[in-house]
């Protein structure tokens, strides 16, 4: 067993052991913190741009304070390693580090691959960590029980909310992050082949997705549905959505008791509303 084995092994006790790794991940808090600074989330600095992004979430997406961390793992090894420690009740931790960043509800935490994100766009960076801040605000709402909501909810309001952080901070209109999921969505939709929101329930539908027309097109549907939802039943409608897995995991009552309806007759109605705007 390495030192870094060693060391992940407590994950419990990581403050005190990361101490005398070789390799750590660098941690940040999540916490919001009052009258921050927005424009500071353009300077290239993780710490920073976590407290503007934390800032608009809480105040402008009324979505709950964390106290959690965000755990940057300076390698792609760094970061397997994190993972297959951070993850290993869930199956195949190793086999999610093709994602830049994931968000754990049972650790309560973000772990990103720093060395991989450096590689895109400091406003897309931003916006990656947003992402996995707003999944974690999913979690909060339902006081970390950890069940799926439906995935393509869970991740659509990820997308939403992460591109309502960066137009917020100055970085990315939301408009633009719309118009990219319109034109991610577009060919399959017309070709017939984009997979129906009834479809895409649970990880396995959502990953079958993923293989069969792209993650771009299935991410782009999903805040397109989402942004939907949100202009026809109120944002606090779906952080009620989050909120009722507090209480049981059956997605199906709650997606019924928050909107009124069921998801059939919203994917009715958002069919049509696609065919108006593809
Ligand atoms: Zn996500």
């Amino acid at each position: 067993m390495t030192n870094a084995l060693q060391c992940w092994s407590f994950a419990g006790l990581a403050i005190v052991m990361l101490a005398g790794c070789a390799t750590t991940a660098q941690q940040i808090p999540l916490a919001y913190a009052p009258e921050t600074a927005r424009p500071s989330a353009g300077v290239h600095d993780y710490g920073m741009a976590v407290k503007a992004i934390a800032s608009v979430m809480v105040e402008d997406l009324r979505l709950p304070r964390l106290e959690s961390v965000f755990y940057l793992y300076p390698s792609g090894a760094d970061y397997t390693t994190g993972l297959k420690s951070e993850l290993r009740d869930r199956p195949d931790p190793g086999g999610r580090e093709q994602a830049l960043a994931i968000a754990s509800c049972d650790r309560r935490k973000v772990l990103a691959n720093a060395e991989r994100l450096a590689r895109i766009s400091w406003p897309d960076r931003v916006r990656t960590v947003a992402h996995e801040m707003v999944h974690l605000a999913e979690f909060a709402l339902a006081d970390w029980r950890c069940a799926t909501p439906h995935y393509w909810l869970m991740e659509g309001f990820a997308q939403w909310g992460a591109y309502k952080v960066t137009d917020r901070l100055g970085l990315h209109t939301y408009a633009a992050g719309a118009a990219l999921s319109s034109r991610h969505s577009a060919s399959f939709y017309s070709a017939g082949t984009l997979p129906p929101l009834d479809g895409l329930a649970t990880e396995a539908e959502w990953e079958a997705a993923e293989r069969s027309v792209g993650k771009e097109a299935v991410y782009g549907q999903s805040l397109l549905a989402v942004d939907f939802l949100i202009e026809r039943k109120g944002l606090p409608a779906v952080l009620d959505y989050f909120a009722r897995f507090r209480d049981s995991a059956a997605r199906s009552d709650h997606f019924s008791a928050a909107f009124g309806e069921d998801v059939d007759a919203f994917q009715a109605e958002f069919g049509a509303h696609l065919k108006s705007i593809l």
